[in-house]
Formats: structure tokens, sequence, C-alpha cells
């Protein structure tokens, strides 16, 4: 790519820009992350219908993007996995085959699209890195979802030797923070237990942690998320996928995790184990050591603060939040 076209000014579209991670993105921008050459759009699906591939083509048409930062998707924690795994499947199939091509076919210079630490093979060697997303089946739990994201990494590959296309991906482990979906049935864990201990604390009722508490996450805050992936979007220039994860050492219980929000929402109810529900994959540790070859001084977070400024988001923004 020459650097006159690189000095061009940026418009970069951002699908899924209603959800946890672009809403993420967002506040990184407005509060000053935003470079004055480069215009920031946010779609959701109001927007357009990404499994549409007419409706994403006009999309694209309509704003002329010349970056374009992809998480449109549908997202849900283990229990909406396993209930929906072939929804996931071909939602997530065709929203990205959509993106991808109108991406090609309007000429988009760079896309970044987003894959999940959750689709890596079940059975595996510890950490996990960037080489071995296709080496064996994923987890039984989310394979819908995961043979999807998988694609991605495949597409891109294909763009690159085809066409030339700098189409890439990143891997963040599990996410959380403002905006994400705080609903107890199809949410994640964290959002789904922050939502938990509100009720629990407001109607006097025990807590209940579904699983043994025993399975162990890496968790990365959406706002440090987000200023990783505009690096990416600006500086990084491989087409194989990089894990954008805290290390090794910061990954915790589900106990652990639940024990930082009964402590931020200072709860001191009855806390339960319910051992019928699924625990679901107990690790997918993996490693940064990319992602610190080229950010060594990047600082995440603390966990313990992330957790604290989500359910006091939560708290604050309860009625409008998704739940
Ligand atoms: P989210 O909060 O559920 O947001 C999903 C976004 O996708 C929303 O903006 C939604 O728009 C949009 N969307 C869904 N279906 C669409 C469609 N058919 N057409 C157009 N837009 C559509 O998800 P998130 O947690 O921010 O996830 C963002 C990305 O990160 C996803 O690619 C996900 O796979 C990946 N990821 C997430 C996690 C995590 O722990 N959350 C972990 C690893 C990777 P509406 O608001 O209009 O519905
Ligand atoms: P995963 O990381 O892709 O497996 O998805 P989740 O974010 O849904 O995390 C699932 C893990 O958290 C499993 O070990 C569950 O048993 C455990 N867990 C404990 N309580 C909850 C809860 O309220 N909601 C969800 N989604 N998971 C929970």
């Amino acid at each position: 790519m020459s650097s006159e076209v690189e000095t061009k000014p940026r418009r970069i579209l951002v699908t899924g820009g209603s959800g946890l991670v672009g809403k993420a993105i967002e506040k990184v921008v407005a509060d000053g992350e935003g470079l004055q050459d480069e215009e920031w759009i946010f779609v959701a699906s109001k927007d357009a219908d990404l499994t549409n591939a007419a409706d994403t083509r006009a999309l694209f048409e309509k704003y002329k993007p010349t970056h374009v930062i992809h998480l449109a998707a549908m997202v849900g924690g283990l229990f909406r996995n396993m209930k929906y795994n072939l929804d996931f499947l071909r939602k997530n199939l065709q929203i990205n085959d959509n993106v991808l091509h109108s991406a090609y076919e309007t000429g988009v210079r760079k896309v970044v699209s987003c894959l999940s630490t959750c689709i890596f093979p079940d059975k595996t060697t510890y950490p996990i890195d960037e080489t071995m997303i296709h080496n064996g089946a994923p987890h039984s739990s989310n394979f819908g979802y995961s043979y999807a994201k998988r694609m991605i990494d495949v597409q891109n590959r294909a763009y690159h030797e085809q066409h030339g296309c700098t189409f890439t991906s990143v891997i963040p482990t599990n996410v959380f923070g403002p905006h994400d979906n705080f609903n107890i049935e199809d949410g994640h864990v964290l959002p789904g237990l922050i939502h938990k201990v509100y009720l629990a604390k407001l109607n006097g009722t025990p807590l209940s942690i579904w699983g043994t508490g025993k399975p162990r996450r890496q968790f990365i805050y959406s706002l440090d998320l987000a200023r990783l992936f505009i690096w990416v979007l600006r500086e990084y220039n491989e087409v194989d996928p990089i894990i954008l994860s805290v290390g090794e050492e910061d990954e915790v219980s589900i106990k652990e995790a639940a024990e930082s929000i009964v402590s931020a929402v200072d709860f001191k109810g009855e806390v339960i184990f319910d051992s019928t529900k699924s625990d679901g994959q107990f690790k997918k540790t993996a490693s940064n050591s990319k992602l610190r070859k080229y950010l060594p001084g990047f600082q995440f977070t603390p966990f313990n603060q992330a957790i604290q400024e989500t359910c006091k988001w939560f708290s604050a923004n309860y009625e409008q939040a998704r739940k």
C-alpha cells in the first residue's frame, strides 16, 4: 500500500457499533483517541441487517468506508450457545461473508474482524496461541459459533492470496464492561452474575452461581479491548490473527470472579453453586506473548477496578441496560 493512499483521510465503519465492544470503541474515540484524519461511523442492525447481502452492500455503498472494524455477530453466553448452535453457525457465516465480500467489492483497504478464544480446539495444550485455531474440534457447547468464527480466518487468508486484501482478525478472551448484555439466560457469565447479584441484594434472595465455579477464564475489560482494537486498525499489518488478552497469570476461576462482584456490590447474602448447570469449557488459557512483543508496555485495567466500574454502570443505567 503506497504512503500516498495511506495519507488520505480514513473513514472507519464499525459494524456491531451498538454492542458491548462497539460502544467501548465509540467511548475511547470520543475521549480523544480518534485522530483528526479519521471519521468514525458506528452502525447497528437498524442501519442494515448484515445477514442480508443486498442490505450489506447498500450500507457499504452509502458510507464508502476505507477501513472496517467488523464486530457484528450473533453473540451469547454458554447457555444461549448450547440452545442455538445452528443459528449461531448460519447467522454468523452469513454476516461474515456479506461484510467481507462487500468490503472487497467496494475497495475497503483494511478490515479487522473479531474471533474469540472460545473457538480454539477443546482438546489442546496450554497456553493456546494464534497458530492453533484449526488444530481440532471446538468444545461441543458452542461449535456453531466457533466454526463460523474460524471461517473468518480462512476467508482472510483467501482474500489476501487471491486479491491481496489486508483483512485480519483479533482474538479476544471473555469481554465485559458497560453496555454488555445483562440478560441472565442469554448473556455471558460476568454480566449475568452482575444482574443476579443486583437482584439478590434488592430482593434479599441467595445468589446462584451456575456450575461448580471451578472453570477458569481470562477476562478483558471492554475499554482496554477498545484501545487495542484501535491500535490493530492503525498499526497491525499481519493477515494472521492476534490474541488480545491479559496474561495467563491473570486468569481467574468463576468463583473468584463472582467474589469480585459480590465485593463490588457489597452483597452480604447467601451464595450457592448450582452444579446441575453446565460448566462448559473448563479453561481456554491463551498466551498474549504475540501482543506483548508488539506492545510490551500496554497497561490493562486491574480486574477488580473494571468490575467495580461495570457494576456501577449497570446500577446507574438499570432501566436502559440490555437485560
Ligand atoms: P453484542 O454486545 O451482543 O453486540 C452485537 C452487535 O452486533 C450489536 O451491535 C448488534 O446490533 C450487531 N448485530 C447482531 N446481528 C446483526 C445483524 N444481523 N445485522 C447487523 N448487526 C447485527 O456483542 P459484543 O459482545 O460487543 O461482541 C462484539 C464482537 O466481539 C463479536 O464479533 C463477538 O463474537 C466478539 N467477541 C465477544 C466476546 C464477549 O465476551 N462478549 C468475546 C470474544 C469475542 P443491534 O444492537 O442492533 O442488535
Ligand atoms: P464461555 O466463557 O464461552 O463458556 O461463556 P460464559 O461467559 O457464559 O461463561 C460460562 C461459565 O460461567 C461456565 O463455567 C458457567 O457454568 C459459569 N457461570 C456461572 N454463573 C453463570 C451465569 O449466571 N451465566 C453464565 N452465562 N455463566 C455462568
